[in-house]
This record gives C-alpha cells, sequence and structure tokens, in this order.
C-alpha cells in the first residue's frame, strides 16, 4: 500500500544513519592508533566519571567512494578523515590521498597511503599483516563540553619550562576543570578565571562511532516537536520516489527480520514496484503530537564516559553513553559556544613533505611536494590496474555495544555562570606554520591533563 508523502512525517532523503552508513562504507583498518592528535581543544571523555555533553551539528562535505571508484560528496553533520599512526615513530599524520587512497594510481600524493599498502605482507602462517604504517578512519564531532575550563600555559614535558611562541608569548592550552571530576583543581587553587563551558572536536574510531550510532537509533524514539521520550513509532519505510511512495517494509506485518529490516534501511534498495534506486523514507507517528519530528544524536545532552578494557598491549576504551536528556534545545547559557568549527582545515591532510619529515621517511622519488599538483593531473586519467580491497582494513571485530542503563531525565548542567566578560567565544583558526605544525605533531601527548 502507499502511504500519503506528507513530508513532516518522512525522513529526509537520506537520514543521518543513511549518510552515516555509507561514509562507513570504506574498510577500516584494525590498527589500535595511540599516537592522538595534539591539535588544540580536542576532546575525550572522561575516564573518571561521565562528562555532560552535547553534540553540535555542522555541516561538512565529504567524499565517499563506491566500489566503482565514482567519487560522491555526501553531507554529513560531523567530519571525516584518514589518520595514519607509524608504530616506529609514534606519529600521527591525516592522510592526503583523498576518497581513492585505496587505489594506487588514483590516490592523491600520500606518504601514508604508500607506506600503508607497500607494508602489507604475508606472515609464516599465512596471515596477511600490516607494516608498521597505519591506516584508520575516525569521525569528528562538534561537541560542546558542559564544564568550566582554564586557560593555562603550555608546559614543556622534558624540561619542564613553559612553552613560548612568537613574540616571546607563552603558549596556552585550555584545560578542564579538575572540580568538575571532585578533585582538587591546581588552576582553581592558584585563582585562574574559568569559562563556562567549551567547544571542542571530538575524533572518533570505529568502535567509538558506532557506540554513537547505536545511541542515535534509541534517541530516534523520542520526538523533538513535544519533546517526549519514546513516543515515535515507525509504521512504514517508503520508496521515495515522488510518484511512488509504495510501502517496502510496513513494520506491523513485514515477513523481515529485524536485522535484515536494519540492513534495508541504512543502505539503496531498489523498489519492487517502481524500480526506483535510493534510500527509503521512514514514516512514522508520535504518540503525543500531531507534527511529530524523530530526534537526533544533536537534539539531546548526553553523558559520555570512557570505560577501559583490557590490559597492557592490549588495553582499549570503550564508549559509554549511560543517558541522554529528553530532546531540548541546548541551554541558553551556552548557546552562544555552540558554532561549528572548520574541521575540514583543523584536520587537513598533512602535506606530503610534511608527513616525510614527521615520520622521518623518505619522499618516493617521482614525489617533489611542488611537482604534485601537476603530476596528479597526469595521473589521473591513466589507466590503472584495478587494486581490490584488503580485508586487513575491516575493523576489528570486538565491538560491543555499551550496556544501557534505564534512562532517567538528566539534571539541568550544573556549571556555574560566570560574568559576561568571561564567555569563551570559539577563536578563530590559528594557521600554524610548517615548523609549528611539525612542533605540534612533535609534541609528546600532553592533551587534556584529566585523571
Ligand atoms: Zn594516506
Ligand atoms: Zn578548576
Ligand atoms: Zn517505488
Ligand atoms: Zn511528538
Amino acid at each position: 500500500m502507499s502511504y500519503g508523502r506528507d513530508p513532516k512525517t518522512l525522513g529526509a532523503v537520506g537520514s543521518y544513519r543513511q549518510a552515516a552508513s555509507k561514509v562507513m562504507k570504506r574498510p577500516k583498518s584494525g590498527s589500535k592508533g595511540g599516537g592522538g592528535f595534539l591539535f588544540r581543544d580536542t576532546y575525550k571523555p572522561s575516564l573518571i566519571s561521565p562528562d555532560m555533553i552535547r553534540l553540535v551539528p555542522g555541516n561538512y562535505s565529504i567524499e565517499v567512494a563506491d566500489d566503482n571508484h565514482n567519487v560522491e560528496v555526501v553531507s554529513m553533520p560531523n567530519y571525516k578523515y584518514v589518520k595514519h599512526y607509524h608504530a616506529r615513530t609514534k606519529r600521527t599524520c591525516v592522510c592526503s590521498g583523498g576518497a581513492l587512497s585505496h587505489v594506487r594510481g588514483k590516490r592523491l600524493p600520500c606518504l601514508g597511503c604508500e607506506n600503508f599498502w607497500d607494508g602489507m605482507h604475508t606472515d609464516a602462517s599465512g596471515k596477511k599483516k600490516r607494516g608498521p604504517m597505519g591506516m584508520t578512519d575516525e569521525y569528528v564531532f562538534n561537541v560542546l563540553h558542559y564544564a568550566g575550563y582554564h586557560e593555562v600555559e603550555q608546559v614543556d614535558r622534558d624540561t619542564g619550562q613553559v612553552k613560548m611562541g612568537p613574540q616571546n608569548k607563552p603558549y596556552t592550552e585550555w584545560v578542564v576543570c579538575l572540580q568538575t571530576y571532585g578533585v582538587a583543581c591546581p588552576p582553581c587553587q592558584q585563582g585562574k578565571a574559568m569559562s563556562n563551558g567549551r567547544l571542542l572536536h571530538w575524533p572518533l574510531g570505529y568502535a567509538h562511532y558506532n557506540s554513537l550510532l547505536a545511541i542515535d537509533d534509541q534517541i530516534g524514539r523520542s520526538c523533538s516537536t513535544c519533546q517526549q521520550m519514546d513516543t515515535i513509532k515507525t509504521l512504514a519505510w517508503l520508496c521515495q520516489n515522488e510518484q511512488c511512495g509504495e510501502a517496502i517494509i510496513e513494520v506491523g506485518s513485514t515477513q523481515h527480520k529485524p536485522e535484515d529490516v536494519k540492513k534495508l534501511t541504512v543502505d539503496k534498495v531498489t523498489c519492487p514496484k517502481c524500480g526506483f534506486f535510493g534510500y527509503l523514507g521512514d514514516y512514522y507517528e508520535c504518540q503525543t503530537c500531531k507534527n511529530p519530528k524523530r530526534a537526533t544524536l544533536f537534539d539531546v545532552d548526553m553523558n559520555a564516559l570512557r570505560v577501559e578494557e583490557g590490559a597492557g598491549d592490549n588495553k582499549k576504551t570503550h564508549l559509554q553513553i549511560s543517558r541522554w536528556s529528553q530532546p531540548r534545545p541546548i541551554d541558553e547559557r551556552f548557546r552562544a559556544l555552540a558554532k561549528p568549527m572548520q574541521l575540514e582545515k583543523i584536520y587537513a591532510p598533512t602535506p606530503i613533505d610534511i608527513q616525510a619529515r614527521v615520520w622521518n621517511l623518505p619522499l618516493p622519488a617521482t614525489t617533489q611536494p611542488q611537482q604534485t599538483q601537476q603530476q596528479q593531473q597526469q595521473q589521473q586519467p591513466a589507466q590503472t590496474p584495478y587494486q581490490p580491497y584488503q580485508p586487513q582494513r575491516m575493523p576489528p571485530n570486538d565491538f560491543q555495544p555499551p550496556a544501557m542503563q534505564p534512562q532517567q531525565p538528566l539534571a539541568q548542567p550544573n556549571v556555574q555562570v560566570l560574568p559576561l566578560q568571561q564567555q569563551q567565544q570559539p577563536e578563530p583558526l590559528h594557521q600554524p606554520s610548517v615548523q609549528e605544525q611539525l612542533d605540534q605533531l612533535m609534541r609528546p601527548l600532553q592533551g587534556m591533563y584529566k585523571p
């Protein structure tokens, strides 16, 4: 049967999960990473007690390649980039290979990619292994952390000296107020000023990102119009061809297994009635209002905690989103902070000559940085043998959705409101010089000094 195409009750063409599914299509590496980016203002959920956060949507264009090497641009409220981590030098760079980085001859120049693919080998037991260079996808969100932050001078870990920047001004960094976690906070003891909340960027690996997506599913049962929880009920999934609207899956009577429904609703499918190939739109109702809108990850405040598991080299963390609020606007005390950052600039590809210096690897003989642009143009139309995906880049198969606790409405953010002049505006992007970028990359991991 067909349902009326009331645009208000139909999911947008390509819901968040559908776009996310597409962007996640490229195989991932099982690398543990561990280098960590050393950019300013990176968020990492606490290991001690849950942080209260809010994801802030932006609008980013992400290039995605299909199996035939066609590149398509997908709009996402979060950003995605590819990280190369070199195990010997323990240094990280952003991949400069582009959407076709897995295709020799079609990728843009990237030392990380060259070394990753060249490092592939078969070990004594016949297993395919990768070399020291890793390659993983990371998903980056703008996140508002509802906590106090202090601006402090950066201290060089090796020398214990304050790090000085240009014009003899000390480099500074923002650190979370440790009182957030119920312990004594040195900057507070020194009487340092505190900002009220802070906008940060949050890079997530594959497993943590999957945890977030699992939450999105559950948040989607709440309605952002009437702000009620668990009132949305999906009735059907419809063909999005304007002339058709066939209900391809009717929830009440479908013979499909739940896992098949999930698959059918995140990928493009062919309509059996009209032959249209595209995403299905979901048709839903709300138990309490006539104008339902499915809530997303970006409509709620949530608690985020990292939980450690394993030991030694096998130590890793799971992301646990234990609670979230009903859909609601961002608290007005924090709204001025909630402006998406230029993540495509913060996570811009590392130039290949800097990659070479950071990893102490030779530039390929044919790749002089000045020539790369021209070379690229010459290389583009060239016929190159098809290079199949390597199964080694599949995600580790150990992702466990975090245990869900019963939801309770979250309390209002418990953060002291400071006088207006303390409100932090997002800082203009700092454009670092090559040497500065290098310094940043070479700097030992400092990041957030969280307990
Ligand atoms: Zn690369
Ligand atoms: Zn403090
Ligand atoms: Zn159709
Ligand atoms: Zn509603």
